[in-house]
């Protein structure tokens, strides 16, 4: 049976409640417990698949082809671990399955209520991502208080109760405010967030402190006694230098001491070893390397979240801070390629949809082969890579991806329905996109080309696996002509084109799937840290 950990947000949002339970998820990990880790999105959409970056975020794909909420990338990255679409699910998903087990008949002359038809739904599926774990650590989504988020509190404290529950543990993430002209910390409203929790049930069990500054022993002790915790369950969570040092500071504050008494975990004592190790290096490393990183939503970050991190990681196993020099697609169609890429060692084109910035990205992709500066391109920049070496290597004016010129003359790349409707009814495990079309989505394997720049960055693997989300296909029609002028098919699935790279260029990679999903801390996404290697490297 599975115990829970649950943690709760109050006050207000972004204080990082994804990386706290990800923290805690990461010690009991090292501590040798099989965990798992769940996010409820509170939100009515069914996914995040459709909703804008810059409005959400990145969307983080499993390796099972769900669109998840980011915080799921946090758990993979941190755990080292692959979850899958059971790890997230939303208010829409909920009601989605209750009205249609209704429209089917299967509550038979009942009234559907919230209380107990969607409560219920809520439990059996926390239940279902806990299966075959000793713990699961449950993140709730948004703020105690949201009114959208009321039958998932219901549900939790339901849970307590429950006969096929082995236990469960309330975390309460909340902010201590620090005001300046009194030169105070403030206590209230965490109380009053507590209070609101109470109100519904729950009782947490700890409270995880968010605060600029150190919180004084007293005051410790005056949050203990007003959230009715035990001293020893007030957890401070100050900035860290990197999110990787979270699970460190929890640690040093012996976060597992009250959570294991009270789920009766026996001794834990997480070997956490390597994982500082490569925190120091996070936090002062020997080298340095400038990565200009081409895209176009750059006005949240969050969005490229993956990649980030996957930067991060491949910098700690290299003993190198990646420096990111973010250069806006749009810019460069201004100022010119050469301006905004000067001082930088290495470059990246990242995915994107949409014909804004397209240009841009393109020149980008040029500088760097002209130059032969190291260069990656992923999804939409390895798209581009065929559209610029078709313009500017084979002479196909107007060469273009169909996203952007239906009508082109050189379709390079095109709709993964071309591709079905042209392999013989090839079976491919795609999903129908609720905008229309086709989208390929999670792992799928590539077989590597010896020799080539791919083999070698995975250690001379014949197969890799790495997940997808795209909705067009390199064209295989221009596939002879490429090869023929220089630009290599190094990586295939089944006939579709997966990574392309430049014959005497010294580092230069396309790959159709997203490496950045499967980074971890630990074991970093062998393309992007090969990347990262030849830019070190670079003269
Ligand atoms: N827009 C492109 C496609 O749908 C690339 C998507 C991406 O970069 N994730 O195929």
């Amino acid at each position: 049976m599975t115990k829970y950990i649950f943690v709760t947000g109050g006050v207000l949002s972004s204080l990082g409640k994804g990386i706290t339970a990800a923290s805690v998820g990461t010690l009991l990990k090292h501590a040798g417990k099989n965990v798992g880790m769940l996010k409820i999105d509170p939100y009515i959409n069914v996914d995040p698949g459709t909703m804008s970056p810059l409005e959400h975020g990145e969307v983080f794909v499993t390796k099972d082809g769900a669109e998840t909420d980011l915080d799921i990338g946090n758990y993979e990255r941190f755990l080292d671990k692959s979850f899958l679409k059971t790890s997230n699910f939303t208010t829409g998903q909920v009601y989605s399955s209750v009205i249609e087990r209704e429209r089917a008949g299967g509550y038979l002359g009942q009234t559907i209520q919230v209380v107990p038809h969607i409560v219920g739904e809520i439990v059996k599926r926390i239940k279902e991502a806990g299966e075959g774990h000793d713990i699961l650590v449950v993140e709730l989504g948004g703020t105690v208080g949201d009114i959208e988020g009321l039958p998932f509190m219901e549900a939790i404290r339901q849970m307590k109760h429950d006969e096929e529950v082995a236990g469960t543990f309330f975390v309460h993430v909340t902010l201590i405010p620090y005001i300046k002209a009194a030169g105070e910390m403030k206590s209230k409203p965490t109380q009053h967030s507590v209070q609101e929790l109470r109100r519904i049930g729950i009782t947490p069990q700890m409270i995880i402190a968010r605060s600029e500054n150190a919180l004084p022993k007293t005051f410790k002790k005056k949050l203990a006694m007003s959230c009715d915790v035990s001293p020893d369950s007030v957890v401070e969570a100050l900035d860290a230098a990197t999110i990787y040092d979270v699970p460190m500071s929890f640690l040093r504050q012996n976060i597992l001491k009250p959570i294991a008494k009270e789920l009766e975990l026996g001794e834990v004592a997480p070997d956490m070893q390597e994982w500082d190790s490569l925190v120091k290096k996070i936090v002062q490393p020997k080298g340095k390397v400038v990565i200009g990183f081409v895209g176009k939503y750059l006005a949240l970050k969050e969005s490229y979240k993956s990649l980030t991190e996957a930067l991060i990681h491949a910098g700690a196993h290299l003993d190198s801070r990646v420096e990111i020099c973010w250069v806006d697609s749009e810019e460069i169609e201004e100022r010119g390629a050469q301006t905004l890429l000067n001082d930088c060692d290495g470059i990246l084109v990242a995915g994107g949809f949409g014909n804004r910035g397209v240009e841009g990205k393109i020149q980008a992709i040029e500088y760097a082969r002209v130059n032969k500066i190291p260069y990656l391109g992923i999804c939409l920049g390895m798209q581009l890579t065929l559209v610029e070496y078709a313009r500017n290597v084979l002479g196909l004016e107007g060469a273009n991806s169909i996203e952007f010129d239906e009508n082109t003359p050189h379709p390079m790349i095109y709709l993964i329905d071309n591709f079905l409707d042209q392999s013989g009814g090839m079976q491919l495990r795609t999903h129908q996109s609720p905008m229309g079309g086709t989208l390929r989505l999670g792992e799928y394997p590539c077989d590597t080309k010896e020799g080539s720049l791919l083999r070698q960055a995975y250690n001379g693997q014949k197969t890799i696996y790495e997940r997808h989300r795209h909705r067009y296909e390199a064209n295989p029609a221009y596939r002879e002509q490429l090869e023929n002028a220089g630009m290599i098919v190094t990586g295939e699935s089944n006939g579709l084109i997966e990574t392309v790279e430049i014959q005497g260029h010294p580092w230069f990679l396309g790959v159709q799937f997203h490496p950045e999903f499967t980074s971890r801390l630990q074991t970093p996404n062998p393309s992007i840290l090969a990347f990262v290697n030849a830019s070190l490297n670079a003269e």
